[in-house]
């Protein structure tokens, strides 16, 4: 494959573009841009056909690795496959053609979309009040801290810690610092749930809330989430659940049953849309009655049939994103809740639950599995033992590229040494998964008999094993073109 930068193809002269003549009068450019703003040489820019325009991108597009070429097991991130339809209808122009800025009687259609996507998830969580304004789960944790700041200010409570299990993802103890609260971790016992002991010895008058995932990050259900969020309220505290699971429980488990106060929802992990390349995503938040008030504004309302924004909201935090959110993405989660139907959605946890299960049953001969029970739609093994033979997550996850598949999360949770992190999703086939197995048994006999093989993977891809801290802190974006320039 042709690896020449767009630069190197430039030919000076050359265009891509024909535009008919101009029939404006010529001015002078200095006239209408402040001289200091001017620059004196045009940009260094390409200068190519169209035809090479059209194949560098699409040749640079087909070294993407996506859930649309490849299975994609990245545990914690649900990459699911995305049912196109909804990206044909996120397209529609009487979408893509509206102003934000335009008043609310002309956006009914997509105000209602929003505020019935916002009713749905309510459902869902069984909790009562939204903000769709969130870009992302982590996004949904800061605005959710910020309103359980507001919340104890208002009552005259100073309450200055958040508890996170160790199991944790990295974002709530980042948002939770980023709000301004100090974060206390709790342990897991030996099950991999939260220690009950030890959350009711971490449990006084100076915590806020505990930061939960349910089924946590080893893919586990904490089976005392009842006596855990009791545990909180009766200290009066409140209960954040990060929803980033949330694709292992719909319409199965509702969070505001179990106890969760409020919550946020990675739409582009259980509601379709491709993510993976830093967004965009969303990340609403769904609240409980008593905290309703503290929302961003504008909050969506229905009244006489027509959806008004409203903006009093007595004790709002205030905006947290422009206009509404993210709304392509709100209209892809809201065509494939609709799609879907209640039952279609419980299907998806079933079966993301069943695969699951199926992938670790047949993994259980080849790895340790640390925290060894049913899983829900994820679960955790560890390369301990290969490491032992030289070989650590972080090969075998490498070698996995050059069999096709994109690596499982690893290193991730923190408690898990050598950890692999898997979640395949309720979209794969059992023919896929068991290909994935069969490529972790080669890599694994590999490391018995050819375990330098697996250090210098990957082999197959447009760059190979790269210096991770170099490639991170001190990256080299150029390609050495084959002439060696
Ligand atoms: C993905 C994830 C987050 C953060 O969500 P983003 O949408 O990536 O910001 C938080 N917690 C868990 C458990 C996650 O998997």
């Amino acid at each position: 494959m042709d690896e020449t930068l767009i630069f190197e193809r430039s030919v000076a002269g050359r265009c891509g573009v024909s535009l008919p003549p101009d029939d404006l009068p010529e001015c002078d450019i200095a006239s209408l841009v402040p001289c200091d703003l001017l620059s004196t040489s045009p940009p260094p820019l390409p200068e190519v056909s169209e035809g090479i325009l059209v194949r560098h991108y699409t040749n640079l597009s087909r070294k993407n690795f996506s859930v649309d070429t490849h299975f994609y097991p990245l545990g914690s991130c649900t990459m699911k496959y995305n049912p196109k339809i909804n990206e044909t209808l996120a397209a529609l122009e009487a979408f893509t053609h509206t102003h934000p800025y335009q008043p609310p009687d002309m956006l009914q259609g997509i105000l209602t979309i929003a505020y019935e996507l916002g009713e749905m998830l309510k459902e869902l969580t069984g909790l009562h009040g939204i903000s769709l304004q969130p870009s992302a789960g982590a996004h949904g944790e800061l605005t959710s801290l910020m309103i359980i700041k507001a919340y104890f200010q208002q009552k005259g409570e100073r309450r200055t810690k958040i508890l996170i299990p160790d199991t944790a993802h990295g974002t709530n103890p980042a948002s939770s610092s980023r709000c301004g609260f100090q974060v206390q971790q709790i342990a897991s016992d030996k099950r991999g749930r939260i220690d009950l002991a030890a959350l009711k010895l971490a449990l006084n008058g100076e915590v806020a809330a505990l930061m939960v995932t349910n089924p946590n990050t080893l893919g586990l259900f904490e089976e005392q989430i009842g006596e855990i969020c009791d545990a909180v309220h009766e200290n009066g505290g409140l209960v954040y659940l990060d929803g980033a699971n949330f694709n292992a429980i719909l319409g199965i488990v509702k969070p505001a049953d179990f106890g969760a106060d409020l919550m946020h929802i990675n739409l582009h992990k259980t509601f379709s849309t491709p993510h993976g390349g830093g967004g965009p995503g969303a990340g609403p938040i769904v609240v409980r009655d008593f905290l309703s008030p503290f929302l961003p504004v504008p909050v969506l309302e229905k009244q006489q049939g027509q959806i008004v924004l409203r903006y009093d909201h007595a004790h709002s935090i205030g905006r947290v994103k422009s206009f509404l959110g993210n709304m392509a993405v709100v209209i892809k989660a809201y065509c494939y809740i609709r799609m879907l139907g209640a039952e279609g959605l419980k299907s998806i946890s079933e079966h993301a639950v069943l695969n699951a299960n199926y992938l670790l049953a047949r993994l259980r001969g080849i790895f340790d599995v640390p925290y060894n029970d049913h899983c829900m739609h994820e679960f955790v093994v560890s390369a301990q033992n290969q490491k032992q033979k030289g070989i650590r997550a972080l090969d075998i996850a490498k070698k996995l590229l050059d069999y096709g598949f994109h690596p499982p999360t690893i290193y991730f949770p923190l408690i898990v040494p050598e950890a692999l992190m898997i979640e395949p999703t309720e979209t794969e086939s059992k023919e896929t998964l068991d290909q994935f197995v069969q490529a972790l048994e080669r890599i694994v006999e590999m490391a018995d008999k050819n375990p330098q093989a697996i250090l210098k993977a990957p082999i197959t891809t447009p760059v190979t094993r790269l210096d991770e801290y170099s490639a991170a802190r001190n990256p080299i974006l150029r390609w050495l073109s084959t002439s060696g320039k």
